[in-house]
């Protein structure tokens, strides 16, 4: 049996919520073998990060290269990048490869911890013209975009407009997560490149245990692709995934707890 491959290029997160080890549960759980590049590294736990180590460019290109060089990865993902080196690499690394590639600009953990130094925004613009979808969150769409999100009064409008923005920096597509503010619980707005925009919504799910859910929806968008179903089959899919992650979260740490993988 050959099994679908995907790839996911970002930090370890030593709790298992996020990073790479939330990707690769996520591909295990819809039946797709995982591979990895480690970006960096961060001892964390529920209640945060507590030490981020990077790795050197080099180290990172090295992992990338062992793995496309064998491995036939139909559909891969980045997640936490760190710094300028890191995400020059990457962009690098991945230039040749023409598979579906999401991008997850990962900057804040939601506890407020930096994982994208500030003046890594920028290099970001390398990586953008080759995702097929990015994947940012209100606060990351609003630095990438220019666009103010967080203090608009038309909340829906300036998502769209930050959204229109971000698919002039090139990627081919752009899905801006709504699951930061209250009013968007659950709801993402999906634009792609000669269509019309639209708002994807499941329930909005009360609880605090949410810990790694954005890492988690583009893992398994990124499944999906490798799949093959459509960009927007395997968004909704992912969607219904994320859903059923937060419905049954697991309480576990004192802290936010992480999404349940086998729900
Ligand atoms: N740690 C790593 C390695 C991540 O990639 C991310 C998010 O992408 C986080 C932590 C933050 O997770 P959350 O904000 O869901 O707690």
């Amino acid at each position: 049996m050959t099994p679908a491959i995907a790839m996911t290029i970002g930090g370890s997160d030593s709790s298992g919520g996020a990073g790479i080890q939330a990707d690769l549960k996520t591909f295990t759980s819809m039946k797709v073998y995982g591979c990895s590049a480690i970006s960096c590294v961060t001892a964390q736990n529920t209640k945060g990060v507590s030490r981020v180590d990077a790795l050197s460019p080099e180290a990172l290109s090295a992992q990338i290269s062992a793995v496309l060089t064998d491995l036939p990865v139909a559909a891969l993902k980045t997640g936490m990048l760190l710094n300028v080196g890191l995400i020059e690499a990457t962009a690098a690394a991945l230039a040749a490869l023409t598979i579906p590639k999401l991008i997850d600009p990962v900057m804040v953990s939601r506890a407020g911890s930096v994982l994208l130094e500030p003046s890594a925004i920028a290099a970001y613009r390398l990586l953008l013209p080759q995702a097929e979808l990015l994947t940012p969150n209100l606060h990351e769409a609003q630095l990438l975009s220019g666009v103010t999100i967080e203090a608009a009064t038309d909340l829906e409008g300036a998502v769209e407009q930050a959204a229109q923005r971000l698919l002039e920096l090139g990627s081919a597509a752009v899905l801006v997560k709504g699951g930061g503010r209250p009013e968007l619980r659950g709801r993402d707005y999906l634009l792609q490149r000669h269509a019309p925009g639209q708002w994807l919504s499941h329930a909005p799910i009360s609880t605090t245990h949410t810990h790694g859910s954005g890492c988690t929806l583009g893992a398994a968008i990124t499944a999906q692709r490798a799949l093959g179903l459509s960009l927007q089959e395997a968004v909704i899919e992912a969607k219904r995934y994320v859903e059923g992650g937060l419905r049954s979260a697991l309480a576990i740490g004192a802290g936010h707890g992480p999404l349940c993988h086998w729900h």
